[in-house]
């Protein structure tokens, strides 16, 4: 899957891939009834050819283990995100998921 959107400053489209993105957990609620709730975090960042540096960056809770709960709006710099787009949301590895099923 892959993001499309544009620089803000010169309005050249861009395109990320979701799968290069580098998620970590950065906090984690251990209260939760069903297990620790996650959140995990992205982001990304480059600098269009017209020098305007642009980021973004991701992040959602997964509760219970292995199921997005919420996904964070994107906290973005820089760029215009188009409205048709999806965003990157985090992937749990689901063919691992399906192979233990079989
Ligand atoms: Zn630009």
């Amino acid at each position: 899957m892959t993001m499309k959107f544009k620089c803000e400053a010169c309005g050249k489209e861009h395109e990320i891939f979701c799968a290069e993105l580098d998620w970590e957990v950065d906090e984690n609620d251990p209260e939760r009834e069903m297990g620790t709730a996650s959140h995990h975090t992205a982001s990304w960042e480059d600098t269009c050819e017209c020098g305007n540096d642009m980021s973004i960056a991701f992040g959602g809770w997964e509760y219970p283990s292995g199921v997005l709960e919420d996904e964070d709006d994107p906290v973005t710099q820089g760029i215009k995100l188009l409205p048709d787009e999806g965003t990157c949301c985090i992937s749990f590895e689901e063919e691992d998921n399906e192979e233990e099923l079989i």
